[in-house]
């Protein structure tokens, strides 16, 4: 299997490029934070639970988050591979993705990091604000919550993939056809040593 993670701050275009890759992959996309909004559309017992994080621009609990992405992962093992995009998010979340993907026979391919300042990030997410709906995406204090958790939180999880040789950083700002080339020529790289 092909197992990639997106990586890169909040805005940083995770989610319209994995759309992309998708399609020319042939993977699966899951994106933690879209399963969560699709829960808390549906007012379901997890999403009524991570609504109350997400406002804050927190972190969802890691026993929540996982058992998640568990039973997402489980549906889809006849794959070609999976992206993974907004997770891992903390340490734990990888160890728990490595552990369950080697149960499953696979692993990471390989982390590829996008790097956006972070003025460009809140340009970006107050912009997607205007018409994504997302509470989270329309306040600046949030928005600069979010940064700080990835900061501490999330960035470590790189450090964690490079010891591994397996994380790789591009350039994110361009328009979205340059980054994606960005990526596709580092994607191609790792499937060719795979
Ligand atoms: P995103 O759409 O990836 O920006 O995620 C939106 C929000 O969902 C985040 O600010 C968190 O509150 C929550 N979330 C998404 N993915 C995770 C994760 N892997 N771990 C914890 N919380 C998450």
């Amino acid at each position: 299997m092909l197992n990639l993670i997106l990586f890169g701050p909040p805005g940083s275009g995770k989610g319209t490029q994995a759309d992309k890759l998708v399609a020319k992959y042939d993977l699966i996309h899951i994106s933690t934070g879209d399963l969560f909004r699709y829960e808390m559309k549906n007012d379901t017992e997890l999403g009524k639970r991570a609504k109350e994080y997400m406002a804050k621009g927190e972190l969802v609990p890691d026993e929540v988050t996982i058992g998640m992405l568990k039973n997402r992962v489980d549906q889809s093992l006849d794959a070609k591979g999976f992206i993974f995009d907004g997770f891992p998010r903390t340490i734990p979340q990888a160890e728990a993705l490595d552990t369950l993907l080697s149960e499953r026979g696979t692993g990471i391919s390989g982390l590829i990091a996008l790097h956006v300042t972070d003025d460009e990030i809140i340009d970006r997410i107050l912009s997607r604000g205007k018409t994504s709906g997302r509470a989270d995406d329309n306040d600046t204090e949030i928005i600069k919550n979010r940064i700080l958790v990835y900061r501490g939180e999330t960035e470590p999880v790189y450090n964690y993939y490079e010891t591994q040789d397996k994380s790789q950083t591009v350039n994110g700002l361009g328009t979205i056809d340059e980054i994606f080339d960005r990526l596709c020529a580092e994607i191609d790289a790792v499937a060719a040593g795979a």
